[in-house]
Order: C-alpha cells, then structure tokens, then sequence
C-alpha cells in the first residue's frame, strides 16, 4: 500500500498526478489519494469576502484560523471543487475513484481545539471560535472495503471530532496517520518544491536523505508550512512506514520519480 498526499499549493500540476496515479493504479499497485486545496480556498475565501487568517503559535507553527464561515469554504473547496476535480481526472482515465472526506465513515478522527494560542504584535492571545484539531484515530473499515471493491479512495480534511462535529486538520500528518494505521510502505507528501531544502527556496539545496531517526533534526531547515510535512514525516517512522518521501508534483512522473527516489527520502 502506498498514500499519496498531493498538496494544495500554486504550481502543482494534478493532471501529470493522476496520470501517473492512474497508470500504476491500473498496473495493480494499491494506492489511496489524499489532498489539499489551500491555494485555492484563500482565493475563494478572499472572493466571498471572508478573507483568510493564519495564525502562528508560540512553538512556531503556522495554522488557518477556522470559524464557521471559514470552516464551510474550506468544505466547499477541498471537499467540492478539489476532490471532484480530482476524482473526475480520475475517472476520465478509467480509475474508478471515490472521493471522500475525514467525515465520511469518521475515516479521520480527532478532538476538536476550540480555542488556538497566537502571536499577534509580540503577544500570546486565545483565539476562540475555531474548528481545528489532529487526527488521533484513523477508520480504515470504509477505505478497506472499498479498496477490496476495486474503488480508489481519494481523501480530503475536514476529520470528525468525537462529538461529530468537522475540524480542520492538516492533511500531511492525516496523510501519516492513515499511512501508519494502513500499514502502507511508503508515504509521499507531494508539493510545489523539489522536497525539503537546506535553503529554502534555494532548490539545489535539496536534502537527499534523512535517516528514519533523525527527522526532527531536520524541523530547523522547514519553514512555516513546511514544518507539519517534517512532523508528519516524523509520526509515519516512528509508526512504521519504511518510507516517506518529499516529493515534487509540478511535472513529469509525480509518484513514479518519488518512488525512485528523487526528492528527500526518509528511510
Ligand atoms: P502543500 O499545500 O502543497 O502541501 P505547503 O504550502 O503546506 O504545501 O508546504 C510547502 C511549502 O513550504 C513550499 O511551497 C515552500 O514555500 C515552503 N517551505 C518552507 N520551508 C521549506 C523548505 N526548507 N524546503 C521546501 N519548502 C519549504
């Protein structure tokens, strides 16, 4: 079993994706999608007139800050335009593919963090009001039977926090957990960059290799985003995935070049 995470940033090509998602699917290889869209969400967030909010907690790490309003176009875009778009190259392709998001089946599960610690202007504040949380708990019956009917899952956040509600979670580290509760072989994390670079956005200082124990060393080379794919490369080592690759998803082979190693490899 392999996961795929393709992202959501400006620049990745989802037709050279599928193509090459479709050809190994259909040479037999057993493969789930799963995927992003926050390029696409700030755009239509900025068009409706609810612009986005990211916020940065005091370890650093960068989040959307999600009430309601946010919460339901985030849905509208990754789990309507995105996945359908994705599904729908799929299936033009001849994959019979299914797309589904955390909710459905409770296949991502978590608790939901209602409020979230920001700087803002040097200072610590509690912002309240946000649907967000990490996937604790991944449901696999759903994906197991359709997988065993020859159907493609293609997954997307929100997950479904135990009272039933939808939060926002990122899709890298849903990505590893449903990656480690598989028990898939390799996980690639595909994005607009050759992988994790030494010196960002220096792409001939990409990093090659990262030894399965040391990934945390390397959270100081990733920048604001960049830090949930580490994290998420981290908890899919230490549950078991052989591998996790940083992979580039702007052209050519997208799963095929990772595969073979072109990117960062943690193994
Ligand atoms: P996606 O939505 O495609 O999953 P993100 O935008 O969440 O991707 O994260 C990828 C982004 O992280 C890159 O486009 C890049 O701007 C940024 N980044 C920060 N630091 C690094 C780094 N050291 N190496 C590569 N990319 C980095």
């Amino acid at each position: 079993m392999i996961v795929v995470k393709v992202g959501g940033s400006a620049g990745i090509d989802y037709d050279a994706v599928c193509t090459d998602l479709a050809e190994r699917w259909k040479g037999g290889e057993r493969l789930i999608l799963v995927h992003g869209g926050s390029g696409e969400t700030n755009r239509v967030a900025e068009a409706l007139g609810h612009p986005p909010r990211f916020v940065t907690s005091p370890s650093g790490y960068t989040s959307r800050f999600t009430d309601r309003e946010t919460l339901e176009i985030f849905e509208m875009v990754y789990c309507g335009k995105m996945n359908k778009g994705i599904v729908e190259r799929l299936q033009r392709l001849g994959v019979n593919a299914v797309g589904l998001s955390g909710l459905d089946g409770r296949i991502f599960e978590g608790r939901h963090k209602d409020s979230v610690r920001a700087v803002e202007n040097g200072k610590v504040k509690v912002l309240r009001g946000d649907h967000t949380g990490t996937v604790e708990r991944v449901n696999t019956g759903l994906i197991e039977l359709l997988l065993s009917a020859g159907y493609l899952p293609v997954l997307t956040p929100p997950a479904a926090s135990y009272e039933g509600v939808a939060i926002n979670v990122d899709g890298d580290r849903a990505a590893a957990a449903l990656a480690v509760a598989l028990k898939a072989e390799a996980l690639l994390l595909l994005s607009n960059v050759p992988g994790l670079l030494r010196d960002y956005p220096d792409e001939a200082s990409l990093i090659r290799e990262i030894p399965a124990g040391e990934v945390e060393a390397y959270l100081g080379f990733a920048q604001d985003r960049m830090k949930k794919k580490v994290l998420g490369a981290a908890e899919a080592v230490q549950g078991g995935v052989l591998r996790v690759i940083f992979g580039d998803a702007r052209a050519g082979q997208p799963v095929t070049a990772a595969l073979m190693g072109a990117g960062t490899v943690v193994s």
